[in-house]
């Protein structure tokens, strides 16, 4: 006997293919420990994604896996468009690219949960638990999706990023939703045997719901949604794992949507921002910008020249950088690491402020200040940097504005209202560099700007960066 057909049909066993399973389970597992933190984030990365790649095997060893031509054209698809898109994205694209990602995930639990309805409708399958979780998959999927495709259309300013409003919009959403019930009752009962055109609807409408559910949520709480809609995606590949009886999606959904639920309610509460609010709130409808505590008049803007900076940084006994979203714009991440090295060197004490939701996407100055190998022990948490503020001579503010915004503090009309922020106007003197006055992600204005103790470096931070490094070289 040939020993090709044991070899085989021992790869093909149950057997091992749970082994593989588990082995990719694990791996997925240790991987996200490893996410916890800047330092292990990248092997992290790679570990999560041999478990995949295992995983992946696993599933294609299996016998009942067909059609060889239409898999390998899948991964060819998925590795032209994957591979180039996941290398050229900007980093403060990131936020987009993950809702794109998220809604494919969505997609592609609502396609299996379809091609299943059509599989009971053919009336194979009499089983509650099957038309159960396939129903909620398809329209937690769809739904996914469609907000998905809504949030990224935002972030890319594809459409506005502004919340769109209009009267008895809860209504409707009701409306929507008791019908989505209604059918899922119906499909329940049927176990799965209702009319095509009837679950059809049943898409739509949950398609529909995950339009409007979306489109009234913009601003800074967009981040908050794609996190959302992350966990729904997580949710709805669990479920199918259920329909399709994959321990492999049951597992990767839960921790999928158990991440994405600890990761939304988390930046919930770094922007002081009930769920309830981002998803009812409509963040910054109110008509733009908020006027500036205390500007009844003309603004009173101090606009300082580099060697001035420069000279109040290098005679500094403490200076915090607070780096922002227009640090990363600018990629002044290298030169802010250069500049603070200039200033190291002649005794002054340099930190970084890190707020939780700095940037674009959590977690995304401490990515950028890694790559240009700021010590960790030097990045500050909110937390920490706070009472460091009162002690500083310089806050040294990189293109930064909402999340240094005092008017969260104070002005309570503000839609920024109790988020907590970095307190940099604690600090002796506060420069910020930026290009104008224009508002940030928020778009509201920042009463920062106005304070006595508080100078304007205009221009591109990178350029302003490497300005003030030459400036105190020079001294
Ligand atoms: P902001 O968006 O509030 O402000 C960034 C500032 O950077 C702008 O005012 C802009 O001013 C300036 N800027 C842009 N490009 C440059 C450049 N090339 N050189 C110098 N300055 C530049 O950023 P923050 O980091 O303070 O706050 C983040 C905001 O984003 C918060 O509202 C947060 O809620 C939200 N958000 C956070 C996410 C996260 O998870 N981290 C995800 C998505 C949104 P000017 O145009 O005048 O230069």
């Amino acid at each position: 006997m040939s020993s090709m057909p044991l070899a085989s049909s021992f790869l093909q066993s149950e057997d091992f293919i749970y082994v593989l399973y588990i082995i990719a389970f694990a791996l997925v597992i240790q991987g996200l420990r490893g996410l916890v933190g800047p330092k292990t984030a990248v092997n992290g990365n790679r570990i999560a994604g041999l478990g995949m790649a295992i995983a992946v095997v696993a599933t294609l060893l299996m016998p009942s896996e067909g059609n060889w031509a239409l898999i390998a054209i899948g991964v060819l698809v998925g590795v032209i468009v994957g591979v180039p898109a996941a290398r050229q994205v900007k980093m403060t694209a990131m936020p987009q690219m993950v809702a794109l990602y998220n809604g494919a995930g969505g997609a592609a639990a609502a396609a299996i949960s379809t091609l299943e309805f059509f599989v009971l409708a053919s009336g194979n399958g009499e089983n509650a638990v099957v038309s159960v979780s396939l129903v909620l998959s398809a329209i937690i999927g769809c739904l996914s999706f469609a907000g998905s495709i809504i949030a990224f259309l935002k972030l890319q300013e594809l459409m506005t990023g502004r919340p769109i409003t209009y009267p008895g919009q809860q209504i409707v959403n009701g409306l929507i939703l008791l019908t989505i019930l209604g059918l899922a009752g119906w499909f329940v009962v049927t176990l799965g045997t209702m009319p095509v055109l009837a679950f059809v609807g049943l898409l739509i409408c949950a398609l529909l719901l995950g339009v409007l559910f979306v489109l009234p949520i913009g601003g800074a709480d967009m981040p908050v949604v794609i996190s959302l809609l992350n966990s729904f995606t997580g949710l709805a590949v669990a479920v199918t794992g259920f329909e399709i009886n994959s321990t492999l999606l049951i597992i990767c959904g839960a921790l999928v949507g158990a991440s994405g639920t600890l990761l939304t309610v988390m930046m919930g509460k770094a922007m002081n921002r009930p769920l309830t609010n981002v998803l009812f709130g409509a963040f910054g409808s109110g008509g733009g910008s908020e006027p500036a505590a205390g500007s009844g008049g003309p603004q009173q803007i101090r606009s300082a020249g580099a060697d001035d900076v420069a000279i109040m940084l290098a005679y500094a006994s403490k200076v915090i950088f607070v780096p922002g979203y227009g640090m990363a714009v600018a990629q002044a991440q290298h030169s802010v690491k250069a500049l603070a090295d200039q200033l190291e060197k002649r005794g002054v004490q340099v930190l970084y402020a890190i707020h939780p939701v700095a940037g674009r996407m959590p977690g995304h100055m401490n990515v950028l200040l890694a790559e240009s190998n700021v010590p960790y022990e030097q990045l500050l948490d909110m937390e920490d940097a706070n009472p460091e503020f009162s002690t500083t001579d310089v806050a040294l503010v990189i293109g930064a504005n909402d999340v240094t915004n005092p008017a969260a503090r104070s002005v309570k009309s503000s839609p920024i209202y109790g988020m907590p922020i970095l307190d940099v106007d604690k600090a002796a003197n506060v420069i910020v560099l930026k290009r104008s006055m224009r508002s940030g992600f928020a778009g509201i204005d920042n009463p920062l700007y106005e304070m006595p103790n508080t100078s304007m470096l205009f221009g591109d931070a990178k350029a302003s960066v490497d300005a003030l490094t030459s400036a105190v070289k020079a001294l």
